[in-house]
């Protein structure tokens, strides 16, 4: 057997799963859109609710949470969660050392600092010690996410925001769904925020929200996404515009559109399903990989529903001298599918660099304080090396899936002195 890197027959050949997968009445909200005379928050009341508002009704019941705004992006939803939360200029805000450069570019993007820390090795989300350690009185937040499948290790990072008086907030972009002790991924903070890109479990091409329990914030959100305003309590007449100026804060316009919304509708009603169809063949694929020496990615005590963004292997030491972005090429090409090491750890990302904006020069001691190379990340740093991860999509088709994973990472390993 020849590896299909090299030319010889791949493990698999058919198709993976399609994603995104609309929904049966996507098409139907859409076209309502269309016809409405409303394609935006921001226009004439025409006798109806938007579909924004009433995608983030159905979205803060879903997380049985009180308020929900939608964005644009999950950008978008993280800069209105740390802004509503009064983060600001010169605030350090902890993040963890891996994850999508957006935590700690929306952090930089209210002129805060980002403080990274590192991870736990077997959940890869933030650890707790490390995250106390970087406590100074600059702390303002910390910002933690729910990386690829994990949930971060909540009962400590609440206990430690609350010991500190720091605002806990998350970033559950990569989490919709999951369960810890009774709540949802988003609702475990002050605030929490979602992202609905492309490739999120829950998406409508590009969107966000973010969810709160506390009513004052959730204005706050409300008017910093749509430049200063917000819906009224009750609708004005008919044809007149909608949202109201209040002069109490200045925003900037970060609406989530009337067709975007509409998608998301629909989509919502199959994120449960595909949630669960997704966790049955992962703890499939996990029991099977166990038996052949694979470890995968760990979720923290207190899980009750884990949810996956992305499915995470950790290469055995045999393969250490390969590296994991040769091992997955080695393994795309065996499976016709994507499989890449996870994210670098953030400071050494080519895609986090604020010098190269303009924007970020305020002065030479910001410049200094967020200064890429003065944090220590050996977990996080060390993770990419051995870690490779594949869409959640993937884990969507057929039982059979997982035979082809396991046999292809079985292949690897057989073959792995052709790989050196
Ligand atoms: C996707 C993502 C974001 C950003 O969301 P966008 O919709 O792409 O702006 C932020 N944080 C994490 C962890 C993400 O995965």
């Amino acid at each position: 057997m020849t590896l299909a890197l090299h030319g010889g027959d791949p493990v698999r050949t058919t198709r993976w799963p399609l994603w995104p997968q609309p929904a049966s009445d996507a098409a139907q909200q859409l076209a309502e859109v269309l016809d409405s005379g409303r394609w935006s928050i921001s226009g004439p009341y025409r006798g109806t609710d938007t579909k924004e508002r009433t995608f983030a009704r159905m979205f803060a019941r879903y997380n049985e949470v009180g308020h929900c705004v939608p964005t644009a992006s999950g950008t978008a939803g993280l800069m209105i969660c740390l802004e509503a939360c009064g983060v600001g200029a010169g605030d350090e805000v902890i993040v963890p050392g891996i994850s999508w450069v957006a935590t700690a570019s929306t952090v930089l993007a209210v002129n805060a600092v980002p403080v990274f820390v590192d991870v736990d090795p077997d959940t890869l989300c933030m650890d707790p010690a490390a995250a106390e350690a970087a406590i100074t009185p600059a702390t303002k937040a910390i910002l933690v996410v729910h990386l690829y499948s994990a949930l971060a290790d909540m009962d400590a990072l609440r206990d430690l925001a609350r010991r500190h008086d720091l605002t806990l907030i998350e970033d559950a972009a990569q989490a919709h769904g999951a369960v810890y002790r009774g709540a949802r991924a988003g609702t475990m903070g002050r605030a929490g925020a979602f992202s609905m890109h492309h490739t999120k479990v829950l998406t409508c091409g590009e969107g966000g929200a973010a969810v709160t329990a506390d009513p004052e914030l959730a204005r706050r959100m409300a008017e910093l996404r749509a430049d200063g305003r917000h819906q009224p309590d009750q609708p004005p007449s008919l044809n007149e515009m909608e949202l109201v100026t209040t002069g109490t804060l200045m925003g900037s316009n970060r609406a989530l559109s009337e067709f975007h919304a509409a998608v998301l509708i629909a989509q919502l009603g199959g994120l449960d399903r595909q949630n669960e169809q997704r966790a049955i063949r992962a703890s499939v694929l996990e029991k099977a990989l166990a038996d052949e020496g694979f470890a995968t990615q760990q979720t923290s005590e207190g899980t009750e529903q884990r949810t996956y963004f992305g499915f995470v292997i950790r290469l055995p030491e045999e393969f250490d001298s390969i590296g994991s972005a040769a091992v997955g090429a080695a393994l795309s090409a065996e499976l016709g599918l994507p499989v890449k090491p996870i994210y670098p750890a953030i400071p050494a990302s080519p895609l986090y660099w604020p010098g190269s904006r303009r924007r970020f020069d305020l002065g030479a001691d910001y410049r200094r304080r967020i200064d890429r190379t003065r944090h220590r990340l050996p977990v996080s740093e060390r993770a990419a090396a051995r870690h490779l991860t594949f869409h959640h999509s993937a884990l969507l088709g057929e039982r059979s899936d997982v035979d082809d994973i396991v046999a292809a990472l079985g292949k690897l390993r057989d073959h792995r002195a052709e790989l050196g």
